[in-house]
């Protein structure tokens, strides 16, 4: 358990997967938590069920419009917010060679995954260099944020953007004492991911994408947001600029291997 007794904490993409979890966690854990998704039925399910103080801000993440909005109702409801976790994020279509990637598509991954973390960092900064508790914000990354992937170019460079978003954030708001990190997770049973899951097995020991982790499965979002909190809390007081990989082991591997990667260097391969 990490404390948030008496603070406010605000968590974009919070009416599904991992934005969801990190809501449900902050409000097990005493803070009021803000939810803001663009889902309004999604997000009104899970306002009702937090244990806590909660209220739900239906907006795009990506719009200068919508973010104004998400700070505004906050502030007017709990007088402040202590604690950001940026989360909402959308995969853009999976499979597609970069050179088959349109700019519609581009624009559109970019304009949620980068345009609206950056709008939210921007935000949170200037929202924290004024408050009297220790502020601190986590950015979802992902393992795609660190390394390539044949297909998937939009979301690759949206996740390596907001990495830069963040060590910036973290440089700028050391001095007032704001704390900025990001999450990287790895496979994770969200919404996000079944169809990359269905598009290779049903059966996981022959699944390529679990088989290539260590510990054997997707994680839950609920292991991310104990990440979350714990990085949020005051506990991770001197932790900041950091990117923190959790992925069951998958980034963990050389796949430069000679016979191939994981499970393929047998000795009589
Ligand atoms: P999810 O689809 O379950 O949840 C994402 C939420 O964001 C949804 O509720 C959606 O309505 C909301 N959202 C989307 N666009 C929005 C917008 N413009 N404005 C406001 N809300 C918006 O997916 P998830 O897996 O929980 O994803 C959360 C974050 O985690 C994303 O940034 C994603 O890239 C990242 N991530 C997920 C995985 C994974 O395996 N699931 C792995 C690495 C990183």
């Amino acid at each position: 358990m990490t404390d948030f007794s008496g603070r406010v904490a605000l968590v974009t993409g919070g009416a599904s997967g991992i934005g969801r979890a990190t809501a449900e966690r902050l409000s097990r854990d005493g803070a009021a938590v803000i939810v803001v998704d663009i889902n309004s039925d999604a997000l009104d399910a899970v306002v009702s069920s937090l244990p806590g103080d909660a209220i739900g801000v239906v907006a795009d993440i990506g719009a200068r419009d919508g973010v104004d909005q998400y700070m505004a109702r906050g502030v007017e409801r709990f007088g402040r917010i202590d604690h950001f976790h940026l989360n909402a994020g959308i995969g853009g279509s999976v499979g597609t060679l970069m050179h088959d990637v349109t700019l519609d598509e581009f624009d559109r991954v970019m304009s949620v995954n980068v345009r609206g973390t950056f709008l939210g960092a921007q935000c949170a900064l200037r929202h924290l260099a004024s408050a009297r508790t220790p502020g601190s914000v986590v950015i979802t990354s992902s393992v795609a944020g660190l390394l390539g992937s044949e297909r998937l170019a939009a979301y690759n460079a949206s996740k390596h953007a907001v990495l830069g978003i963040m060590r910036t954030a973290a440089v700028q708001g050391g001095p007032d004492g704001i704390r900025v990190n990001s999450v990287v997770p790895g496979i994770i049973e969200t919404a996000l991911m079944p169809s990359m899951l269905a598009a290779t097995s049903n059966a996981p020991e022959e699944n390529p994408l679990l088989r290539a982790i260590p510990l054997g499965r997707a994680g839950k979002p609920e292991e991310i947001a104990n990440l979350v909190a714990f990085l949020l809390s005051d506990e991770a007081s001197f932790i900041t600029g950091a990117a923190v990989v959790i992925d069951g082991g998958a980034s963990a591997e050389n796949p430069m291997r000679a016979a191939g990667p994981r499970k393929h260097w047998e000795p009589e391969a």
